[in-house]
């Protein structure tokens, strides 16, 4: 399965992608986005976070 994950090196916490998706992102208690444990993910809704995130730090990985 694949699941989005976020590389915290290059976000920026604009939390755009929070407002694209909020089913799976989020912050964290330490004030960093993270993606959510789902069984799945709404992909078409991450798709649209990847596409929008201006630090280009969303992507796919392979569990
Ligand atoms: S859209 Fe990208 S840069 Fe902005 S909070 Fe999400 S992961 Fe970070």
């Amino acid at each position: 399965m694949k699941r989005p994950v976020v590389d915290l090196a290059e976000c920026t916490r604009c939390e755009g992608c929070i407002a694209l998706c909020p089913a799976v992102f989020r912050l964290n208690q330490a004030g960093f986005v993270e993606a959510a444990d789902l069984p799945e993910y709404p992909r078409e809704e991450v798709e649209e976070a990847i596409k929008n995130c201006p630090g280009r730090c969303i992507r796919w990985e392979e569990e």
